[in-house]
């Protein structure tokens, strides 16, 4: 079976960016297991996946513009410490919730200088090209539960 929209896909992946380094990669030994067709996975890749069948291997590269996005300068602002009083322990790699004019974000600390603190609302990955090493372990239709809501479900497990 190959892959198309509505069919569910285990994958195994290993994910690098440019420099080599390892940033993701599927659990020991277990697949990723995923709604094709549904948003589920970055666009990039379902697309690179699509037409593949089980036990097909790829390496494929995902350009920002088809993963995390390019890096947004505008995301990023400087607050004084005082705006964050709330906040115990405020450091480099801390993540917050933050309330901004487009609603609810996640921004991560990047700097502190002085009395700022530099906040970075882009994905940590945005801005890198994506080097996925994949190999399709196995390609089964959708049951009608998982097309209602639009994720697969593992074996015994249910996450949401
Ligand atoms: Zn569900």
């Amino acid at each position: 079976m190959s892959i198309a929209p509505d069919q569910v896909v285990s994958i195994h992946y290993t994910l690098t960016n440019d420099a080599g380094e390892i940033l993701d990669r599927s659990a020991s030994g277990e697949p990723l297991t995923y709604l094709h067709g549904h948003g589920n996975l970055i666009a990039g890749l379902e697309r690179e996946l699509a037409g593949k069948n089980t036990g097909d291997k790829l390496q494929v590269k995902i350009l920002p513009a088809d993963a995390y996005g390019e890096y947004d300068q505008g995301l990023v602002q400087r607050v004084p410490r005082r705006a964050l009083k709330g906040v115990p322990d405020v450091r480099v790699g801390l993540r917050l919730q933050a309330q901004t004019a487009q609603g609810t974000r996640t921004v991560m600390v990047t700097q502190l200088t002085g009395d700022l603190v530099t906040l970075d609302g882009n994905h940590p990955l945005a801005g890198q090209n994506l080097n996925f090493e994949v190999e399709v372990a196995e390609v089964r239709a959708a049951t009608a539960e998982e097309l209602e809501h639009g994720h697969a479900h593992g074996a015994g497990e249910h996450h949401h």
